[in-house]
């Protein structure tokens, strides 16, 4: 092929990675190329964006310690067949940013929600549609056999049958439409399989005995001379049994000797000398006649002719199966689309979701919000039920400061909000009584303190290279989650961060964030920052207990009940008593010594963005200083040393009259 525009209009970047890939798969299999789609562009910002660490944190398809049990997807994916839950993970993976493929899909999923015998009728033809996927990828490799071919046949009748269904819908929605179009309409190669294949299949075309009777003349013919053959061979064993008044003789076959005669040693002396001797065994003898070579000739050859003509009449049918390649693979991806679609309906059903509403403003207005996994483990440990949350960044309070107590609930707030949002992008309905949502460009997560050492990273440097991911890349349209930003280090050194990173955000990113921490002083920030909101985590305190109800309300934590989380972890008493007492002794050195948080001048530098920051200027050498590490001051004339004096003052003002400026 000289030019590939027939394709598409793809740079020399992108024809480069197409080829590498090519490449790879003609090494890899090894020649036999497999079935390829077309090579389709896709635009980087063409779905919503989200990073690696918010994909591991957010424990969208693998849990943090890599298993799929108790992952979003293992929660949410109710698909019958293998091609639907491999579309359904890449849908939850790769969630859209555009209105209109969003509301298609919703589209989709309010029809079978509304209509449920339309659902009924899906759920058995579904159940049982083969993985036609894998069976073309094998059949076009030439890695297949006659199950494959089955597996065809079966699932283009199942395909046909689920057209039928989807033609006596009325009104519904577009991608139902193209739905029941691109599935396809395969009835003559149905046909043709159904004719030509038995029911009872070998796994490999080699072995033969799957082609059905009456399907080639040709092929039934030799086949009844080769059983014709298998039936002279009985015959003859009975022959030779009243011949030479031997009842016990047989005639077997094994794959070594072919066709033998065995006779027990006792009945050695009825041998006869015309019989050839093949095999002596411990309590019988093995043989052969001129008769039986001949018969056997006669079967191989049927045999051999039978298993040539299945084998030719197998590549017909995978030919004919692969002229038909694209639009089978279309039948394919289609089935999936309404196994998805059927699965996101039931969950909605079974689950209370609510569809959402997307558009392109900024909002995110969720009522009655939950976490899919935490809800549905709280439910397998039969604890008490999980308390729904609303969540309303609008823009006038755009940014929310989450406090409250440890294990009150927040990480969970904050996750359930982020996943709200992608699932609402993947078009599927979400855990809430209502959401309204404006499009998110790139979902941003800082949650969780793990290390990465492999890549040399300590904890506190993997929260900063996320957090500065956070604050270089956001825009006004994303969303971001922080959870304890700044508690990898020390607690003054943490604060600041924390500090400047709201500030950050509210000041120039203006994205919607959601960010928790253990920092109260943070709330102070209320006063200063007009769109951002103070929340924290109801609590009920009761005999001495702190009763965490898992509610977000309006305001700001007053304590952190860091010690009593402690205690019930199973911390020791005398720790936990020595805590107390240090707790206090700081506490009261706090209110003697420190000025209030809020009287310090904290509010003044949020935008002097462009100078540097003290502690690194402090480290750079003056230019004096820069100056004297190059001499060497044993080799100067003492003009030379006289006129680097003169310099070495002159550069002394000059830095002094810019300071003073
Ligand atoms: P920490 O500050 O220690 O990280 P946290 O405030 O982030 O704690 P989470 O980890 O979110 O708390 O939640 C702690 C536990 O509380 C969860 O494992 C879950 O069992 C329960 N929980 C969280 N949210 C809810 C909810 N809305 N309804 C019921 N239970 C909840």
């Amino acid at each position: 092929m000289k030019t590939l525009d027939g394709f598409g209009d793809f740079n020399s970047n992108e024809v480069t990675a197409a080829s590498t890939l090519l490449d790879y798969v003609q090494l890899t299999q090894k020649g036999s190329m497999p079935r390829l789609a077309l090579p389709k562009r896709f635009l980087a910002g063409a779905g919503l964006g989200i990073d690696p660490s918010t994909r591991r944190n957010l424990e969208l398809t693998r849990t943090l310690s890599g298993d799929y049990k108790g992952s979003l997807l293992q929660i949410l994916d109710q698909t019958k067949t293998p091609a639907g839950a491999r579309l359904f993970s890449l849908h939850l993976a790769a969630p859209l940013n555009e209105v209109t493929g969003i509301k298609n899909r919703l589209d989709r999923i309010d029809y079978c929600v509304h209509h449920s015998n339309f659902r009924d009728s899906l759920q058995e033809p579904l159940t049982s549609f083969p993985d036609i996927e894998r069976s073309m990828g094998r059949l076009s490799m030439g890695r297949g056999g006659p199950r494959d071919l089955l597996a065809l046949k079966v699932g283009l009748d199942q395909a046909l049958n689920l057209k039928t269904k989807l033609s006596q819908e009325e009104k519904m929605p577009k991608g139902l439409i193209n739905i029941e179009k691109d599935i396809g309409h395969h009835a003559s190669l149905v046909d043709r399989l159904t004719r030509a294949l038995k029911e009872d299949l070998p796994m490999l075309a080699r072995d033969g005995g799957f082609i059905a009777t009456g399907y080639l003349e040709e092929l039934d013919e030799v086949l009844t001379l080769r059983d014709q053959g298998r039936s002279l061979i009985v015959q003859l064993q009975d022959k030779y049994r009243q011949d030479y008044d031997i009842s016990s003789l047989k005639i077997k076959h094994n794959n070594i000797l072919g066709y033998y005669i065995e006779i027990t040693s006792i009945h050695a002396d009825k041998v006869p000398y015309d019989f050839i001797h093949r095999q002596t065994m411990a309590s019988a003898m093995r043989y052969t006649t001129v008769e039986l070579s001949e018969l056997e000739q006669q079967l191989a050859s049927a045999g051999e002719k039978a298993l040539a003509l299945e084998l030719r009449l197998y590549e017909n049918l995978v030919q004919e199966v692969m002229v038909q390649g694209d639009s089978i693979a279309k039948t394919a991806q289609s089935v999936a689309e309404l196994d998805v679609t059927l699965s996101q309906a039931t969950l909605a059903i079974e689950q209370s979701f609510c569809r959402p509403q997307i558009d392109e403003s900024l909002a995110f207005d969720i009522q009655g919000g939950r976490h899919p996994v935490v809800e549905n483990a709280l439910k397998d440990l039969n604890e008490d039920a999980f308390v729904p949350n609303g969540c309303d960044l609008g823009a006038t309070q755009n940014l929310w400061l989450l406090t409250g107590p440890n294990m009150a609930g927040k990480s969970t707030y904050l996750r359930q909000n982020a996943i709200i949002a992608i699932m609402a992008q993947m078009g599927s309905y979400v855990p809430a009584t209502s959401a309204y949502i404006g499009l998110v460009d790139r979902l941003f997560s800082r949650v969780g303190a793990s290390d990465d050492l492999a890549r040399g990273r300590s904890t506190f440097m993997v929260e900063m290279v996320e957090t500065a991911a956070i604050l270089n890349q956001a825009t006004e349209r994303s969303f971001v989650i922080l959870d304890e930003v700044g508690r990898g280090t020390s607690t003054y050194d943490g604060l600041s961060i924390a500090w400047s990173v709201i500030e950050h955000l509210h000041n120039t990113t203006h994205c919607r964030t959601l960010f928790a921490t253990h920092y109260h002083e943070l709330t102070q920030l209320e006063i200063k920052l007009k769109t951002l909101a103070c929340h924290t985590m109801k609590i009920r305190e009761w005999n001495d207990k702190a009763i965490f109800l898992h509610e977000v309300i309006p305001g700001c934590a007053d304590k952190s009940y860091g010690l009593y989380v402690a205690q019930l972890a199973g911390i020791p008493t005398s720790v936990l008593k020595r805590a107390e007492g240090i707790l206090e002794t700081l506490e009261k050195t706090r209110q003697k010594n420190e000025k209030s948080i809020s009287g310090l001048p904290l509010f003044e530098g949020g935008q002097k963005g462009e100078q540097a920051p003290k502690v690194i200027e402090k480290i750079l050498p003056s230019p004096v200083e820069d100056q004297l590490s190059d001499v060497a001051i044993d080799q100067l004339t003492p003009r030379e040393a006289l006129n680097l004096l003169y310099d070495l003052k002159e550069k002394v003002t000059k830095r002094e009259i810019s300071k003073a400026a």
